[in-house]
């Protein structure tokens, strides 16, 4: 077709003729969208129209609140700070996992104080064009500074703060050098307060947290219990609840979640009462929001028999190594309702905050991670995928005892990174990792084998009720002792596993 309309032209000619006029129109429209972009201004939130997030919006963060106030008050009242001749931080990095409030956080010290409020995320600095993301930094300071006292907030900060160098393009390089130059920049008069917030502390580039620069650095963690539950009085605020719901209980149920994931339960437990044709929020609706946000929304996918046997043997092989094993949290409902990805869960629950583990924690830990294999494996003889997320977390749990926190018997490693080790010693690390994981292996094969009446009482109550719960749990495991703690771990065979009579006890 093409060829017809050239007529007598042939197609290298068209080429030779039309190629640079395309190349040039297409240039042009580059550098125009290039111009647009960096004509485009950060989004200014006015205090007074910025959403009023105030400190009582935000629970369980006390200490970073502690902090913030600090910032507030200097906002207020520069001079009281500047009579003293005291130098009040210009540069305040939020930093904790994702979800946990640090948005609210800068928010909330620009309501408190009054200030004007611009939010970038540091993502949008960067640009295909070397330069413009510096030019936008330029322009959010300048705009800042004519406006102060005001307070830039910039979100993901590892976005361009990774470390120099790294960037074959430049265009990180450059926007993060400009936001060095204008923290560096700031006079003492000038009142104006950068909070920036990122998940990854260790991966910023240390220039940025240099004195002068990010040199307030603020932890914000997931909330412990008080916190979870002051938490989920803020987003029950306004919804109303049947005398059933059980916050307190909540609160216990949630240890890890992130302010985020509360809100979100929350949230989720008022449209399932809502569905259910509900006039108040009752525990159960609270109870499904949290299965939700936890395993996922359940799904439609049919399994046939057989398969729906193996995942029942799974999860109960999970369920009873969490049982018997005291270092692992108890178990407080497993499922066989496939939901997200999972074609069933066992959800188990810390009974209170903890901050360290030890040793053998995370040994029974892999255990309980490795019953659901073990289990396929001594009642089906054969094992099969579904065993492939556990597997991932086992080399995790083992990989980290050996390489960061050395507690392997014979691998004494002081973190030392994989470069560094000789072949000889990458070797051996390598082997304990194995070690390890063998050795949680052996573990949930023998309590397969040794509590085996238990293992199949759970999994056809499961069968036949698709969900069981703690009262479940305790009925079925009434009067099972816990198998004596085995240290070192013998290696045994699976034929030499079985107590004498089969016998379903602590006889291990
Ligand atoms: P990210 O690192 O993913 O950007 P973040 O730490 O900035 O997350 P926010 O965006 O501040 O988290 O929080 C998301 C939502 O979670 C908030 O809008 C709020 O509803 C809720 N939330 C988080 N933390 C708290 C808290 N401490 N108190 C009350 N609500 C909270």
């Amino acid at each position: 077709m093409i060829y017809a309309f050239l007529g007598s032209y042939d197609f290298s000619t068209w080429l030779q003729t039309w190629l640079p006029i395309i190349f040039m129109g297409l240039l042009v429209l580059l550098l125009y969208k290039a111009l647009s972009t960096m004509r485009t201004k950060p989004q200014k939130l006015k205090a007074t129209s910025a959403p009023k997030i105030g400190w009582e919006d935000i629970a369980g963060a006390d200490e970073a609140k502690e902090e913030l106030q600090e910032v507030v008050e200097f906002l207020r009242d520069p001079k009281r700070f500047q009579k003293l001749g005291a130098t009040v931080p210009r540069g305040v990095l939020l930093h904790g996992p994702p979800g946990t409030g640090k948005t609210l956080l800068a928010k909330a010290v620009a309501h408190e104080s009054g200030a004007q409020f611009y939010s970038q995320s540091a993502a949008s600095f960067v640009e295909m064009f070397a330069g413009l993301g510096a030019a936008r930094i330029r322009r959010l300071f300048s705009q800042a500074r004519k406006h102060a006292p005001s307070i830039i907030f910039i979100d993901e900060l590892d976005a361009v703060g990774g470390k120099r160098g790294m960037d074959i393009s430049g265009e990180k390089d450059q926007t993060l050098n400009q936001l060095l130059v204008e923290m560096d920049g700031f006079g003492e008069s000038q009142n104006v307060v950068v909070i920036a917030a990122s998940n990854l502390l260790d991966k910023l580039d240390p220039a940025l947290l240099r004195p002068g620069r990010f040199d307030r650095q603020i932890l914000v963690t997931p909330a412990g219990v008080d916190g979870r539950r002051r938490i989920l009085d803020v987003h029950t605020k306004n919804k109303p609840l049947h005398p059933s719901a059980d916050l307190d209980a909540m609160a216990r149920q949630t240890s890890g979640l992130s302010g985020a994931d509360l809100a979100n339960i929350c949230n989720e437990a008022a449209i399932f009462c809502a569905r259910r044709g509900g006039h108040s929020i009752a525990h159960a609706d609270f109870e499904t929001a949290l299965e939700r946000v936890i395993a996922g929304m359940a799904t439609h996918r049919r399994l046939n028999d057989h398969e729906r046997r193996v995942v029942a043997f799974h999860e109960a092989g999970h369920a009873l190594c969490a049982e018997l094993l005291p270092q692992v949290d108890p178990v407080h409902k497993i499922s066989i309702v496939p939901r997200g990805r999972a074609l069933g869960y066992t959800l188990n629950l810390p009974e209170e905050d903890r901050y360290l583990k030890t040793r053998e924690e995370l040994e029974a830990h892999m255990v309980m991670l490795l019953g659901g294999r073990a289990a396929e494996r001594v009642i089906f003889g054969a094992v099969t995928t579904g065993a492939s997320d556990d597997l991932k977390r086992v080399a995790d749990v083992a990989r980290a005892m050996v390489t960061e926190y050395a507690m392997s018997d014979t691998f004494f490693s002081l973190q030392i990174s994989g470069d560094q080790l000789s072949d000889k010693l990458l070797r051996r690390r390598d082997d304990e990792i194995q070690v390890l994981a063998d050795e949680a292996y052996q573990r949930a094969l023998e309590i397969m084998v040794g509590y085996r009446k238990r293992l199949e009482a759970l999994a056809e109550r499961l069968l036949e009720r698709e969900m069981l719960e703690r009262r479940d749990i305790d009925e079925l495991m009434e009067g099972a002792e816990t198998p004596r703690p085995r240290h070192p771990v013998a290696h045994l065979g699976l034929a030499a596993m079985a107590p004498p009579g089969g016998a379903d006890g602590p006889s291990l």
